[in-house]
């Protein structure tokens, strides 16, 4: 999948957690802010191992890191596109968060954290969908898709990513504009 595609589905991911759990505590705005940005780099962070990510290309010698990167994970698809990552990265993250808390008093770390968990499963879930398929159980190295029959899945890049992408969008505009007053007042009451 694309960077744009897997944004989007990482976005989606935590708007659908957070309105399952709407009637939970207040955040502040810079939990929010923060948990967004972390939601963001979470949905494009398994593609690190690919030499030429945006995640790399936006970097000024990122095209060198990206192929050292790449030779350490494994290649493509190998070890960020797995359980193993995740935990691993998981890891890495809170640890990264716990360092970072003393300058951010008024975030709440636990819910950043869960965000970037959030967009890194949901990339995993959407890579699930392409013809390449996911390595979830790694290091037994079976690729694994959805559907099972491989010509059903979807190629990076090409009209059934495309076409699903404007699937999820349009129900993304069709929900805001239909729940907007329910959304407004969920804004309100839950961010201090
Ligand atoms: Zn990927």
């Amino acid at each position: 999948m694309t960077a744009r595609t897997h944004d989007l589905a990482a976005l989606n991911a935590l708007a659908v957690i957070t309105l399952m759990n709407a009637g939970a505590a207040t955040i502040t705005l810079s939990t929010l802010l923060i948990a967004l940005l972390a939601n963001q780099i979470g949905g494009i962070t398994p593609d690190v191992d690919q030499p030429t990510a945006p995640f790399w290309r936006n970097l000024p010698i990122g095209g060198y890191f990206g192929r050292v990167i790449d030779k350490m994970l494994g290649g493509h698809r190998f070890l960020t596109h797995s359980v193993l990552g995740l935990v691993l990265f998981g890891f890495l993250s809170n640890l990264l968060l716990h360092f970072l808390h003393p300058i951010m008093h008024s975030v709440d770390i636990h819910l950043v954290w869960l965000a970037f968990m959030i967009g890194m499963v949901s990339h995993l879930v959407m890579d699930t969908l392409t013809k390449e398929g996911v390595p979830w159980l790694l290091p037994i190295p079976i690729k694994f898709g959805i559907p099972p029959i491989k010509t059903l899945r979807i190629t990076t890049g090409k009209s059934r990513e495309r076409l699903l992408f404007f699937i999820i969008l349009g129900l993304d505009i069709w929900y805001c504009a239909s729940h907007y007053n329910y959304l407004v007042a969920l804004f309100h009451s839950r961010i201090r």
